[in-house]
């Protein structure tokens, strides 16, 4: 899967694609056999700005109809767009989705559902009082809210949207077969070592989870 990024401020999110799991999977890794691993994911970015025909690279502008703020203007907007994905033969394969917290809730079942139709997501961050909206009439793209809660940019969104989705891809966990979302409901997990001491008291490891009974640890986790 492609996922194309369009944000004004692309060096806030390429750290986090290009680290861990997602980082990992958007590179070949060279090895014997089963350790050979393909791409698994493609992360790009396109910043409105370059594509702003205005001298001073400007890319908003105040809102018809008065009210406070500013709005992100379409036109670079779209030709971001069109340049992510806009010659691509199978646009059927194309899932466009704008970033707006008054949006559709993203959930686990939409990350699944894209990535079984589509090839390419393409994902619009907003900053200021938004994008104006014939973006998101002209691509009929989708709106999305990641939760009821206003940031000040659809970088976030876009990332976990990404982050989100990239993990449904097969391959992209690899070792980490942690991918049942039933696990998100076991919220009790430890690790090395055994005891830790905090403000002078000793926290163990719950003996069910040093015992080895599968059996015994399951029930302890599905609860
Ligand atoms: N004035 C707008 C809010 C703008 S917030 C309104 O009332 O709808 C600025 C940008 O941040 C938005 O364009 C959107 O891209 C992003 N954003 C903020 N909160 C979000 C959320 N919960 N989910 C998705 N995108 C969000």
């Amino acid at each position: 899967m492609h996922f194309h990024i369009i944000t004004l401020f692309p060096e806030v999110c390429e750290p986090y694609t290009n680290s861990s799991i997602l980082g990992r999977a958007q590179k070949t890794e060279k090895g014997k056999g089963a350790k050979s691993r393909g791409k698994k994911i493609s992360v790009s970015y396109y910043n409105p700005r370059d594509f702003s025909t205005n001298k001073h690279k400007k890319v908003d502008d105040r809102p018809y109809g008065g009210g406070p703020g500013m709005v992100m203007q379409a036109e670079p907007v779209l030709k971001a767009w069109q340049k992510a994905v806009g010659r691509k033969k199978d646009q059927k394969r194309i899932k466009t989705l704008v970033m707006g917290p008054r949006g559709k809730k993203f959930e686990t079942k939409m990350a699944k559902d894209l990535v079984k139709k589509y090839d390419h997501l393409v994902g619009s961050s907003g900053r200021y009082e938004g994008i104006d909206t014939r973006v998101q009439k002209a691509l009929k793209a989708e709106e999305i809210s990641i939760g009821d809660y206003v940031l000040t940019g659809g970088e976030l969104p876009a990332l976990a949207i990404v982050d989100s989705t990239a993990r449904q891809v097969p391959g992209v966990l690899g070792e980490f077969t942690s991918l049942e979302e039933e696990r998100i409901s076991s919220n009790e997990m430890y690790t090395r070592p055994e005891t830790i001491e905090w403000k002078k008291k000793k926290l163990k490891v719950p003996k069910v989870f040093t015992s080895g009974n599968h059996a015994e640890i399951d029930k302890k986790r599905a609860r």
